[in-house]
């Protein structure tokens, strides 16, 4: 079955609606771009709606992914909750934190809050040694 979903990313402004089938396995799923409702500032300037999905698909992408990378690479930062549906999620200690923003660029800006020079150095490798990393993202 074809669903249509309506995306509203934390990334940016823009909500876009894309078709996707119920009948392919996620790890095949495709998602195709149906219509883009609001095209936000920084993606103003794509005209192709393929194109701004992309963009928009690989911006968040890169933070989610990049998030998690933080997280499994300073596991004394973290600790796991149980959430109220009874689902375990990782989050940050007490006095530690990671807020995200993006550029005028759109390059990924990361502010560590709490982390000494060890963990510091810990984030940095993790774009200094991955190619979807490398020159797009910035530790702030
Ligand atoms: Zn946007």
């Amino acid at each position: 079955m074809i669903k249509t979903t309506t995306w509203k990313p934390d990334t940016c402004d823009c909500i876009i609606e894309y078709e996707w089938d119920t009948d392919t396995s996620s790890s095949e799923r495709v998602h195709t771009i149906k219509n883009i409702i609001k095209k936000c500032d920084a993606h103003n300037n794509i005209i192709n709606k393929t194109d701004c999905f992309d963009n928009v698909m690989d911006e968040n992408t890169r933070k989610n992914i990049f998030i998690e990378e933080i997280k499994k690479a300073v596991p004394e930062l973290i600790e796991e909750i149980t959430q109220e549906d009874g689902s375990k999620k990782k989050v940050f200690k007490e006095n530690y934190d990671c807020k995200w923003t993006f550029d005028v660029d759109r390059k990924l800006e990361i502010e560590l809050i709490g982390f000494d020079e060890t963990a510091k150095n810990k984030v940095e490798n993790i774009i200094l040694s991955d190619a979807k990393f490398l020159d797009k993202v910035n530790i702030k």
